[in-house]
């Protein structure tokens, strides 16, 4: 990750289609626009590789949450289960839908722990929501038996993790419905867009109209739709689908760039007494686009993270990071909203001022993630493998 790194003439020809016909929009002009249908071809192709009956484009992952959430009939008075480390998007689309998000603790697997989400169940729970972080698992087998048991739905951020799989499904798939982003910076990027993943042809129907103004498509041409409910916009242009479809043919090489890349850097540093590495439900399915390591203290990762950056190499220490830990989510903890909110979500947000998260303090504040990046040759490769055992070593 990410796609971005690897932009070319495959991207420039699929963009180039769509400004010789010159129809932008996915939608209708069905004559000029010569057969280019960009973002029906991306939704197939995507489907077609994730074994999935429907996917929806929309134009951000964040819209494609809001959409999912909508669809799956999430709102206000419920509760969905998220864990505490994600990005912020993830808490943006439920507000936006008036779920109330109840944020619980994460395990070793750098997802929802799954005896946090069973503590946090209450009637008034509705989904449980796990963000599958730096291209790897949350646990579903646990997961799918607690919504089971409960009668929860299951829908999942797969955001971060195009391509990871569980068990031989692919991450997005599982749920009732799940969600990629295709931002500049995700493994596979259309510079802005995301995706609505579900086998569930109802939900399907609802995020294809909910996104495109609540219109059915089912009229004799636009001017015809009925709305048998209220839309919005969250549509993707044919544009940004034209370079997702270019960066989507590329999505298994890769992947096998970051696998073997993360190989080298795993071995690397493999022996070194005192540290460990993230946990995965199944080791065979991350994308592999992190290598999360966990030092033995807070103050280790800190010098950890600090003596990578400056031996050039990427870092993340999510503990001391604005966007991906609560512990700085100053706007969500004050309810920073620029409209009112409904009192008592207001007051379930206020509620984080006090509430502690001791079990993932320690293990984000022991992480240190380094992204792959695919522009690096097997040289830099190399180099940077021995910088990293060196920056660690050095922080022990
Ligand atoms: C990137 C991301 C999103 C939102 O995607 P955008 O396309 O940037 O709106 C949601 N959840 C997670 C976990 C993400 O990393």
């Amino acid at each position: 990750m990410p796609g971005f790194e690897r932009f070319g003439e495959e991207e420039k020809k699929e963009v180039n289609d769509v400004l010789e016909t010159g129809i932008l929009m996915r939608y209708g002009f069905d004559g000029p626009r010569k057969g280019i249908w960009k973002a029906k071809e991306l939704e197939a192709a995507i489907a077609g590789k994730l074994s999935v009956k429907h996917v929806q484009l929309v134009s951000s992952g964040t819209a494609a949450l809001s959409t999912a959430m909508a669809a799956l009939g999430i709102g206000a008075g419920d509760e969905v289960i998220m864990p505490c480390f994600t990005f912020v998007a993830s808490f943006e689309a439920m507000l936006f839908s008036g779920a109330t998000p109840v944020l619980v603790d994460i395990d070793d697997t750098l997802t929802l722990d799954p005896k946090a989400v069973e503590a946090a169940i209450t009637p008034r729970t509705k989904a449980v929501m796990p963000v599958h972080m730096c291209g790897g698992m949350a646990d579903l087998d646990a997961l799918q038996a607690i919504c089971k048991k409960h009668g929860l739905l299951l829908l999942e951020d797969a955001c971060q993790a195009i391509g990871a799989s569980y068990k031989g499904k692919y991450l997005g798939t599982i749920g009732d419905a799940g969600t990629f982003s295709f931002d500049f910076v995700k493994t596979v990027t259309c510079a802005e867009g995301g995706a609505i993943m579900t086998n569930n042809t109802d939900v399907y129907t609802k995020c294809d109209g909910f996104s495109d103004h609540g219109h059915d498509h089912l009229g004799v041409d636009r001017g015809a739709d009925l709305h048998p409910f209220i839309g919005y916009n969250f549509r993707i242009s044919e544009l940004h689908a034209a370079v997702g479809l270019a960066q989507w043919r590329k999505l298994d090489e890769f992947l096998a760039i970051q696998r073997a890349t993360k190989k080298t850097f795993s071995e690397a540093i493999a022996g070194i007494p005192g540290i460990s590495f993230r946990r995965f439900p199944d080791p065979a399915g991350d994308s592999a686009t992190f290598l999360e390591i966990f030092l033995p203290s807070l103050e280790a990762a800190q010098k950890t993270a600090a003596a990578m950056k400056a031996a050039g190499l990427p870092a993340f220490h999510y503990y001391d990071n604005n966007w991906h830990y609560l512990r700085n989510w100053h706007h969500l903890k004050t309810a920073a909203t620029l409209s009112p909110l409904p009192p008592a979500l207001k007051a379930s947000l206020e509620a984080y001022q006090s509430k502690t998260f001791p079990q993932s303090d320690a293990l984000i504040g022991r992480c240190v993630c380094m992204p792959i990046n695919l522009s690096w040759t097997p040289g830099d490769i190399n180099t940077k493998a021995a910088a990293l055992r060196k920056a660690i070593e050095s922080s022990l």
